[in-house]
């Protein structure tokens, strides 16, 4: 039998009428004779929930027991798709990620997969099981261990699974009906895309575009997964949503494909420190030590061989950033004035391939931000994206004044 992977994210299976709801169209994609895996979330607020008790019992918590914790919530969601599958008379039943098992590494509340063997599930198949239905985000470490995968990382055991049983397709199912040139939460002419390459799918989700997880995109690169983004609200067809794939496969389309933006930034300032080899070298493998995970990186012009170097991170690794760069001024092994913390900054990026051939999308981008009264703080560039720093506060003005600079609300 044809396989088919169906994800269902948190909203989609939010409460008992939704996950029926779900459920009826997995009975849709057996009746049509695929063997089909579910794969789910926790209901849509139990993860924060979950991960809200961790921070609370313990703030420099144990990653094992936060993983032990927040993996729950897909266990829950897991264990009534398969009691509502049954009630619809499908044979289904729930697999928690060990009971797969899904092999992961050893990295905690970020682990990466290594492995899906897929004969437990195939045996299961061959007995008369229609439906898997698989508790997403978790799996199982080599010490025996639950491991997560990263906020979202649902849509990863997604697609590892398609993968894994070289699946038909792998669609994932979420609240809105595909992935569109910008968040259409924060600007409404955003315009449903009805395909995306994969690297620039790859560059919206890791620069904040939360509809996939950017793992997920990686892997269905990597093993050439038929992945498709669509709606668990809205009756669908088969052409329905938005199609992730290969650039050759997309006859036209901008040279700005997305506008993605990430809310909870920080920039970190190390005042006057040395402008000597080795100073970079220092403060950043402090900070990766200490597991903070640097973004953008830029170094002032020198004084009287002093220089300021500012990066950015996530604001809720602010804390831990300032207390490993305060440990080694205090050891005696970096000099610097001061630390200055900002957290209200934001940062906007504006993605496409077409900027391989196409020169000037940055200086447009620079002016119609200026045009706004905008003030950039930090740059960065790569071959097909420009990322900017701002303050927070204009961040939805900046993502709505280049979707129309760019004109993103009309096909390419
Ligand atoms: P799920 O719970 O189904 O995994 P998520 O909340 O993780 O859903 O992802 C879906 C959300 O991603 C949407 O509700 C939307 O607000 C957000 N999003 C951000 N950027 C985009 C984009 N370019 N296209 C579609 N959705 C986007
Ligand atoms: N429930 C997890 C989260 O909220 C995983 C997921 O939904 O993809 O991050
Ligand atoms: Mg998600």
């Amino acid at each position: 039998m044809p396989v088919l992977v169906m994800k269902f994210g948190g909203t989609s299976v939010a409460n008992l009428d939704r996950i029926r709801r779900a459920a009826k169209r997995v009975g849709v994609e057996v009746a049509k004779g695929y063997d089909v895996i579910v794969i789910v979330s926790a209901m849509s607020g139990k993860t924060n929930e979950l991960v809200g008790w961790v921070d609370e019992t313990s703030p420099l918590y144990d990653a094992r027991e936060y993983d032990a914790v927040v993996s729950s919530g897909e266990n829950v969601t897991a264990g009534l798709m398969a009691l509502t599958l049954q009630e619809m008379d499908v044979p289904a039943r729930s697999w928690q990620g060990w009971q797969v098992p899904l092999k992961t590494n050893s990295a905690h509340s970020q682990a990466r997969i290594e492995e899906i063997p897929p004969e437990n599930i195939r045996a299961k198949f061959a007995e008369g099981m229609k439906v898997a239905v698989v508790a997403g985000f978790q799996g199982i470490s080599p010490e025996g261990r639950i491991t997560t995968l990263g906020r979202g990382g649902s849509d990863t055991t997604a697609v590892a699974f398609a993968a894994a049983f070289e699946a038909e397709r792998c669609d994932i199912y979420t609240d809105v009906d595909g992935v569109y040139t910008t968040d259409p939460r924060i600007c409404d002419k955003a315009r449903k895309l009805d395909k995306i390459a994969f690297e620039e799918m790859l560059e919206l989700a890791s620069l904040g575009a939360k509809v996939l997880q950017t793992r997920s995109v990686e892997l269905a690169m990597r093993y050439k997964v038929k992945l498709r983004v669509l709606s668990s609200f809205e009756e669908q067809s088969d052409e329905a949503g938005t199609l992730v794939c290969d650039e050759e496969e997309i006859m036209e389309s901008n040279v700005v494909a997305g506008v993605a933006y990430s809310r909870d930034e920080a920039k970190l300032t190390v005042q006057s420190v040395a402008d000597r080899p080795g100073i970079a070298a220092t403060i950043f493998t402090t900070l990766s030590d200490a597991g903070v995970n640097v973004d953008m990186i830029v170094q002032d012009i020198s004084e009287e061989g002093r220089t300021d170097m500012t990066f950015s991170c996530p604001t809720d690794q602010v804390a831990r950033a300032e207390q490993a760069l305060l440990a080694i001024k205090e050891k005696g092994e970096l000099n610097y004035a001061e630390l200055l913390a900002d957290r209200n900054v934001a940062k906007v990026s504006v993605v496409g391939i077409g900027m391989r051939s196409q020169s000037g999308v940055a200086a447009k981008m620079f002016k119609v931000l200026s045009d706004e009264g905008i003030n950039i703080k930090v740059i960065t560039t790569s071959e097909i994206k420009i990322s900017v720093l701002i303050d927070r506060k204009y961040m939805e003005l900046a993502v709505q004044a280049l979707h129309d600079a760019f004109e993103l609300q009309k096909a390419g």
